[in-house]
């Protein structure tokens, strides 16, 4: 018997897990995972498979293609650091304020090469696809987490095939040689979006018969995302009453959600649900402008930014045009629950706010972690915290420039470039069936 299985939030069948996306009764609502045990036990390993009893996986993934060639440091895939702030607190005036590290900075012990939090989503994604049998997987990309998986699929011998906007390129890199066996980049012009990959991702998956990996909607995403919470929760000894990410999907946040509830049921860390703070680029705020009407749906005019403008954002990897929003299970949902909050954040103030967080903290932060910094300085101006509350900042992704001293990064290369999401496939096609 599995130790967990999948409940619709549609219509509420638990069924056994088969790499399901969707269910059966046609609703699109999102399924979560319900597992056996429901009680906390983390392990005392240094990696996020510490958490294994909440990941839809049976096993934790053994070393794979890499592996054998190339000693793995201790620790690997890494984990979340939870530390509890000193400068940046006294900054602000907040007593109990946790950072979320989830990135590369050894001197804390923070060791997720690829430099962001996708680096908690790819390991038991790709672990769950090899034990439902899976081959390869596809997945569209604005960059952070087509790095996430390349390098995890090296790791676990897995292929996958991402499509990534040449805009997205300067985010694909591996901190090691992968094999063109492990992983395949599509690419699009820089003209396109991450929102055009993905929907060439899509006509890949259906008309060459590729099994999608499957976003938000993908249950080892969110509950690897999860562990985030999980790991601050060990730390601070409870649930924060406040959570702070910068979302373009908005997944890190709905699996706060469903990591505290998880956490509430065992009844040892509180009997409240963290607040969500999310935040968006000031510039392109989908999610912002729906809940600021407390609005179910995102419509047309929230998504008026031209395409070429969306490239310039200062958080691209932020511009999610098709976000989950609106789905049983989704954005809204964990909104309401939480009694959430939104911000939009500058790309002047942005800026400021990354200097803010590396002159405080003393660790460089990619731009959508600057975001979440902005949402915080917001919060505690307009007295949404209090100086005593216990507040967790999720630093999404840094250390990428202490990571260059340590590795040199070697750039993952298109095998094709498209003009236009809508191109025909037959050479994309000729390349993915040639194996
Ligand atoms: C993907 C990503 C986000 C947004 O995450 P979602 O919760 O999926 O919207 C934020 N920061 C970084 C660094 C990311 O890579």
């Amino acid at each position: 018997m599995s130790k967990y299985l999948l409940q619709c939030l549609s219509c509420g069948a638990k069924i056994t897990d088969n790499y399901t996306l969707d269910c059966s009764c046609g609703k699109g609502g999102f399924f979560r995972t319900v597992y056996q045990q429901k009680s906390f036990n983390p392990s005392s390993e240094n990696t996020l498979w510490r958490f294994q009893e909440w990941l839809p996986v049976e096993k934790p993934a053994s070393v794979g293609s890499l592996g054998n060639e190339k000693q793995i440091f201790e620790g690997y895939p890494g984990k979340t650091v939870v530390y509890k702030s000193v400068y940046l607190g006294k900054e602000l005036g907040l007593k109990n304020l946790f950072i979320a590290f989830n990135g590369y900075w050894p001197e804390k012990n923070a060791k997720i090469v690829t430099g962001t939090f996708k680096g908690l989503e790819a390991p038991p994604t790709i672990r769950r696809a090899i034990e439902k049998g899976l081959r390869r997987l596809l997945l569209a990309t604005a960059g952070n987490t087509g790095r996430a998986f390349a390098e995890e699929a090296a790791h676990q011998a897995f292929e996958v095939i991402i499509v990534a906007s040449k805009s997205a390129q300067e985010r694909l890199w591996t901190t090691q040689e992968v094999k063109e066996e492990n992983v395949k980049y599509i690419a699009l012009e820089k003209e396109n979006d991450y929102t055009n990959a993905i929907k060439l991702g899509k006509r890949i998956c259906s008309e060459i018969k590729i099994e999608t990996e499957g976003g938000a909607r993908n249950v080892a995403r969110r509950d690897g995302m999860g562990t985030c919470l999980l790991e601050a929760v060990t730390e601070i000894g409870s649930l924060p009453h406040h959570y702070f990410q910068a979302i373009g999907s908005g997944t890190g946040g709905i699996a706060a959600w469903e990591a505290a509830m998880r956490l509430l049921e065992d009844g040892r860390f509180g009997q409240v649900l963290p607040k969500l703070h999310l935040a968006q680029n000031k510039e392109f705020a989908p999610i912002f402008n729906a809940w600021l009407e407390r609005r179910p749906m995102i419509t047309d005019a929230d998504l008026t930014l031209p395409v070429e403008k969306i490239t310039e954002l200062f958080a691209e990897v932020l511009a999610n045009r098709t976000p989950p929003y609106s789905v049983n299970g989704g954005v809204f949902d964990a909104l309401t629950a939480t009694q959430g909050e939104m911000y939009a954040i500058s790309k002047s103030k942005a800026i400021a706010m990354s200097k803010f967080f590396s002159s405080t903290e003393e660790i460089d932060i990619v731009p959508p972690a600057a975001i979440a910094v902005g949402a915080l300085v917001e919060a505690v101006n307009n007295e949404k915290v209090a100086a005593n509350d216990i507040i967790l900042l999720n630093i999404t992704g840094g250390g990428l420039l202490r990571l260059k001293e340590d590795y040199d990064l070697v750039p993952i290369k298109p095998l094709i470039t498209l003009k236009h999401p809508n191109d025909p496939l037959d050479e994309v096609s000729e390349l993915l069936i040639k194996d």
